[in-house]
């Protein structure tokens, strides 16, 4: 083991602070990175304050971050993906059985015995994983991305989630030129699902309660915006869209939309909002439409993400700040005032003692 630089929280109501921890030293298909770039997930200040408790409960020091960008630094004798000076990426996972037959297919979000990368048991080194928020990183090659070169890094980072949970479903159902696509609400997610939908060739429609998102929404590749809270913008779209992107995490009206889908039209939410939505059966049933969710995505459909971006010159809208101003911008994500991606650049690690 060796020790790294890190972020943890300590407790659900701790701010996150500067810490030591272990990682293991790399063995023979392990590969050791270089952490530049760690993008900051809701997901993060979820689990840092132990918010989903009842499904993944938070085991303290926590260290976050899965949306990972570095240089590899050194690799196990049997790695063959990688050399070292090598950009490279991990995402939500570092780790599944391989043996199921969810991993067989590559869907390795779907194995029962999956690793995340933070707050999962760490089969390899006992304890919990440790995420982004770290100078380096230790990930079998399995599970290590590689990142196109022309792509701007810190852009790259918020891909390995917030990128990969638009694309998935999208390339899943898909989304392609002639479909219509509706995406919801414009944040980290919403920004992807647009810029993705836009690069697919679809006509895109961003739905959003915001009138001042209209403006961003057109720069970042939507044709048409409509104001959900307007009626009569609203009655204009009614029963024409192939497929909604449903990227909102408060409580909304998913009747409303389910209406705006044609038939066998699919609305899929990669939100997660609190409280359970109430769906009225008649919605579905005229129509034939589904109602769908989607989370992340296997380890060759994300490289696939990676390489479409590469292709299409596509990152993500980010807001670069020094690992001291972390807490901060949980602040600041809470209230959803960021456009669109909070990215921690990773040097500024260097500099905590
Ligand atoms: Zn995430
Ligand atoms: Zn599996």
């Amino acid at each position: 083991m060796y020790n790294a630089k890190a972020y943890s929280a300590s407790s659900a109501t701790s701010p996150l602070a500067s810490t030591t921890i272990a990682r293991r030293d790399p063995t023979e298909n392990d590969v050791q990175i270089e952490i530049l770039f760690c993008g900051i997930c809701h997901s993060d200040l979820h689990q840092a304050r132990n918010e989903w408790s009842a499904v993944f409960p938070t085991v303290y020091p926590c260290v976050p971050g899965h949306e990972i960008v570095g240089r590899v630094t050194k690799i196990g004798s049997a790695v063959t993906k990688f050399k070292a000076g090598d950009l490279a990426a991990v995402g939500c996972l570092v780790d599944s059985d391989r043996t199921c037959p969810e991993c067989k297919q590559g869907f390795e979000q779907f194995c029962p015995n999956f690793t995340l990368t933070y707050n999962s048991p760490d089969k390899r080194s006992g304890g919990v994983t440790y995420g982004g928020y770290s100078e380096s990183i230790v990930v079998d090659q399995k599970f290590v991305l590689k990142v196109p070169a022309n792509l701007d890094l810190a852009g790259t980072a918020p891909l390995l989630c917030a990128g990969i949970t638009t694309y998935s479903p999208m390339h899943h159902w898909g989304v392609t030129k002639g479909k219509k696509v509706g995406v919801v609400g414009l944040g980290g997610l919403g920004h992807m699902g647009v810029k993705f939908a836009h690069a697919l060739g679809a006509h895109v429609v961003l739905f959003t309660t915001s009138p001042g998102k209209k403006d961003d929404a057109i720069r970042l590749g939507a044709d048409e915006v409509v104001i959900s809270r307007n009626a009569d913008e609203m009655a204009k779209h009614a029963g024409s869209f192939d497929f909604i992107l449903d990227c909102v995490s408060a409580d909304h009206d998913i009747n409303a939309l389910l209406g705006m889908l044609r038939r066998d039209g699919n609305i899929c939410l990669v939100g997660a909002p609190e409280k359970p939505l109430s769906v009225a059966a008649f919605n579905l049933l005229f129509g034939r439409k589904s109602l769908s969710g989607s989370p992340i995505g296997g380890l060759a459909e994300t490289q696939q993400m990676l390489d479409f971006c590469g292709a299409n010159n596509i990152t993500a809208d980010v807001e670069i700040i020094p690992i001291q101003k972390v807490n901060e911008a949980y602040d600041r994500l809470v209230k959803a005032n960021v456009k669109y991606r909070f990215v921690i650049d990773m040097a500024s690690l260097k500099k905590t003692a």
